[in-house]
């Protein structure tokens, strides 16, 4: 029987966005190392192509891809995730606020903290699975919801579709074009929506494999490729996806205008990656669900922190929002410090390392590592103590990975 509707996500990941080269034939797309397009005549340009910085080929096969796969219309790839970001904040203006997770990416808060904050626009933290909280942190010049989920390291799972009501429930803020007087937008004339607060998710720890937060009501969609999109370690970069015109007008304007776009070579490893990230997602998860159980009975291990346990405080969204619940764990060892830090040098399939996502297993130890840069009140309040480690399981044999754990905590 032939297939009716739109392809499964599976088969996404291996033909969204691309089709074999016109001109030769070549199945995979190929690497567009150009800066420029010939014109026929001044003007007249072929395919819309006419400077790599505004588009390139094998950018727009990977754009078109990771937007099928986030189930939208508009893709956008960045230098790295922060890239995306800053992209998207630069739909604000000084005096805009916005409200985020209470433990957002360190280097996601450092730039509205340390970057944004300096052009005007202010932010709220809170912790978004306390909705009544959540409610609380809207100011009148809320412009923006930034959500991750599930963070990093405590793994909250965020409701999305519930925060994207709240902020659609504040209306049309009166007044608001984005990026302010009607000369910076994207066409001349057009000055942008009077809109209610954007809702992005940071759905880099889940994938699109796993969750599509578009479909649960998010405006934008944004990734770290670096991590699972990649999935192999070998790259930085970041993505947008969208499915509002006026909003990827707008974004693909910045996009160009701040020009922080993905290299054709980065495009063309992603492309590649994507053709696996069903199949690597399945395992990521598979793995960690194992382990995560194994983990709940050893006697050196005092708390286990995955969505996919009954144990996790949001177990009941996590199986409703999401279709797995993906490689990352958080675990407390008895012990504190001394007994974190002999076990993380005994590990020896699990690497050592900062970063995330990729096939092969990784473990580090927030505190000291990826949240150093947090005030130690603030990791005391988020439940970052010494005896946390976060492991990235990657799609090893789950038993020498759960061999490894078992020799280094003996
Ligand atoms: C790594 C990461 C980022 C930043 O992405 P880069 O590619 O390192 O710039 C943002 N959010 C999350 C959740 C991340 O893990």
């Amino acid at each position: 029987m032939s297939q009716q509707g739109p392809q499964r996500f599976a088969t996404r990941c291996i033909h969204a966005g691309q089709a074999p080269d016109p001109t030769t034939g070549a199945i995979m797309t190929p690497v567009y190392l150009t800066s420029t397009f010939v014109q026929a005549s001044p003007g007249v340009v072929k395919d819309g192509y006419d400077y790599a910085r505004s588009r390139n080929p094998t950018r727009t096969a990977l754009e078109s891809n990771l937007a099928s796969l986030e189930g939208g219309k508009h893709g956008f790839a960045f230098a790295s995730g922060l890239a995306s970001m800053d992209c998207v904040l630069h739909l604000l203006t000084s005096g805009d606020h916005v409200v985020l997770c209470d433990d957002v990416y360190g280097g996601s808060f450092r730039q509205l903290d340390k970057v944004f904050r300096h052009h005007g626009v202010t932010c709220t933290r809170v912790d978004m699975t306390d909705l009544a909280a959540t409610e609380r942190a809207f100011m009148p010049r809320t412009r923006l919801v930034w959500i991750e989920t599930p963070t990093n390291p405590m793994l909250k799972v965020v409701d999305v579709a519930a925060v994207a009501g709240l902020a659609r429930a504040r209306g049309a803020s009166a007044g608001w074009t984005w990026g302010g007087a009607a000369g910076r937008t994207a066409e001349p004339g057009k000055t942008g929506g009077t809109r209610s607060p954007i809702v992005v998710v940071d759905n880099t720890f889940a994938s699109p494999r796993l969750q599509n937060p578009l479909a649960l009501g998010a405006d934008v969609t944004m990734h770290s490729c670096t991590k699972y999109i990649g999935g192999h370690s070998d790259l930085v970069g970041g993505a947008l996806v969208c499915n509002d015109e006026e909003l990827a007008d707008r974004l693909r304007f910045l996009q160009n205008a701040v020009g922080a776009v993905m290299s054709p070579m980065d495009c063309f490893l992603l492309l590649r990656s994507t053709k696996t990230l069903h199949v690597r997602m399945e395992r990521h998860s598979a793995n960690a669900m194992e382990i995560a159980r194994w983990l709940t009975t050893h006697p050196k291990v005092e708390r286990v922190v995955y969505p996919g346990l009954e144990s996790h405080p949001q177990h009941a969204l996590a199986k409703r929002q999401m279709s797995a619940f993906g490689g990352m764990i958080t675990a407390t060892l008895r012990g504190g410090l001394p007994e974190a830090r002999r076990f993380l040098e005994r590990v020896h399939l699990f690497a050592l390392a900062e970063s995330l996502g990729g096939v092969e297993s990784l473990i580090e130890h927030p505190a000291i590592m990826t949240h150093a840069s947090v005030p130690a009140a603030n990791r005391a309040a988020l439940g970052i103590s010494d005896g946390l480690v976060r492991l990235s399981v990657g799609i090893e044999d789950v038993a020498d990975l759960i061999g490894d754990l078992e020799r280094a905590l003996g």
